[in-house]
């Protein structure tokens, strides 16, 4: 018996949470994650239930050498929430939000997933900025950046992260804030999961109320190339309170949809505005009057439900491989390239996102944290989903051939959409400032990598 295989019953009771091994019952449940193109089998699934039980997860994967891989919300599409042989440390146990509604402020475990906060946090009418999908992970989004409805706004996730609880590549327990720590603190909040394993985030919450007024209108495809150069124009004008994004894809069966074009390509323009609805109606108005209008989902909703609006359209299990660059604009060439690349959409689940990002994160010095690209007005996203095997190649041909072609008009890549592209382009996520810093960070806190499983800054 090796030695390894001997240890495995003593940690299984040093830790509170649960161990899952090959073959054992849970396994293959928990090393699934959002993306089907990966089905990595690891060694060990430490399921984790507190900071002490990362701590020793962290200390015995060393011990044993064992490759760590941290599963906040396994959402992200490299698939670096899981490896293969080495152990999965799965925080996805670890889910209290509490909420100091006089403070304005939340205390969030290290795996839980959107909808948890936005659930506990509209008990009292606040809201974290975050993302737009309620089952992705905190984790994963909010060390990498993170932007949502009200971040422009609000400002991105870690602009509003206000301390965090760490375990460290030695199995430390520290908090790391903007007076302790400082030089971690400022590392993750960009810098992804390069430094440690967060099991807790505090975060200032914002206080939007419980309904906003929210879209979508839906637009022609037809008219997308005009549509796009009306909205980089428009949206450049609109307060930090209202936020449009341009989607173009096939028409989900929703019924503020005509049936005609269920399947069909249109351009969907979701919204949200902070503010008394009238007003927002007003600022929306010229969305709808330009080109014709083929459907109209606006109104005022529960903030809960707005923020599982999407949820449908990218479940788990499909497979994924998507492409992004931060757009310093949308020329009209650039829109030309966009609407010939989308009207060959390899497949009914895959869309084109742009979402507007300027504002509240613009205001923020590119250097405070590791987040330095926050000029750039838009993001185009390439999502592209579909099912089978045997449409891998032709998918990712599409996906690799659009984003070569935007990319004379792109500055930089934000870390969160990266797929597995190879080390150079993950330094196009920083400028050289940036990420000096964090490989020194890296240097301190992580200097033998252990935690590598991620969009890797090697520490030298
Ligand atoms: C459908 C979908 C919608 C999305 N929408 C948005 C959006 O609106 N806004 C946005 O900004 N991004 C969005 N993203 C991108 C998202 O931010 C990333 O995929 C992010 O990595 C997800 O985090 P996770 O915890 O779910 O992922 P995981 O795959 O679990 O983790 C991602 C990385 O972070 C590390 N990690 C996770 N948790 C921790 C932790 N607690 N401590 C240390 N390391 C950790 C992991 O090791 C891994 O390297 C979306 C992604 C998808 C697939």
């Amino acid at each position: 018996m090796s030695k390894y295989t001997e240890s495995v019953p003593g940690f299984r009771k040093l830790i509170t949470g649960t161990v899952l091994l090959p073959g054992e019952k849970g396994y293959d449940e928990n090393r699934a994650i959002w993306n089907g193109m990966f089905d990595k089998k690891p060694a060990m699934i430490a399921r984790c239930l507190n900071a002490e039980d990362v701590s020793q997860a962290v200390l015995f994967a060393r011990e044993h050498q064992l490759q760590i891989a941290v599963k906040g919300g396994g959402h992200n599409s490299a698939g670096n929430a899981v490896c293969d042989d080495g152990m999965v440390i799965d925080l996805s146990l670890m889910q209290s939000v509490e909420v100091d509604s006089q403070r304005q402020t939340a205390k969030v475990d290290g795996g839980c997933l959107l909808g948890a906060v936005d659930e506990a946090t509209q008990k009292h009418g606040l809201a974290v900025s975050a993302g737009i999908v309620s089952h992705t992970g905190v984790g994963g989004l909010t060390l990498g950046g993170g932007f949502g409805w009200i971040s422009r706004k609000y400002g991105l996730t870690i602009d509003n992260l206000l301390s965090v609880d760490m375990v460290t590549a030695d199995g430390s327990m520290i908090h790391a804030s903007a007076t302790e720590n400082e030089d971690l603190f400022w590392a993750a909040r960009g810098g992804g999961g390069n430094f440690g394993i967060v099991t807790t985030f505090e975060f200032q919450a914002a206080d939007i109320g419980t309904e906003l007024y929210t879209g979508p209108v839906v637009k022609r495809f037809e008219d997308a190339g005009e549509y796009l150069r009306f909205y980089r124009d428009y949206v450049l004008k609109m307060p930090d309170e209202m936020t449009i994004w341009t989607v173009l894809r096939q028409a989900p069966p929703l019924p503020f949809i005509p049936e005609e074009y269920h399947g069909k390509m249109v351009v969907l323009v979701p919204f949200v505005w902070l503010g008394d609805p009238e007003e927002g109606e007003k600022l929306i108005q010229p969305i709808r009057d330009f080109g014709e209008t083929i459907g109209d989902g606006s109104g005022v909703k529960p903030w809960t439900a707005w923020q599982a609006a999407f949820d449908g359209l990218v479940e788990h299990g499909a497979r994924n491989y998507w492409k992004s660059h931060h757009m310093k604009s949308l020329s009209d060439e650039c829109i030309d390239v966009i609407t010939s690349y989308a009207a060959k959409l390899p497949h009914d689940e895959s869309e084109v996102f742009i979402p507007h990002m300027e504002g509240a994160p613009s205001r923020v010095d590119p250097v405070s944290t590791a987040f330095p690209h926050r000029n750039t007005p838009f993001l185009l996203n390439l999502h592209t989903r579909w099912r089978e095997t045997s449409d891998d190649e032709r998918c990712m041909k599409w996906a690799r051939d659009f984003h070569d072609a935007t990319r004379p008009f792109s500055q930089g890549v934000y870390v969160n959409f990266l797929s597995e592209e190879g080390s150079d382009r993950v330094r196009e996520a920083y400028t050289e400032e940036v990420w000096d810093r964090l490989v020194k960070a890296k240097k301190r806190w992580d200097p033998e990598n252990v935690f590598q499983m991620n969009q890797n800054i090697p520490p030298e």
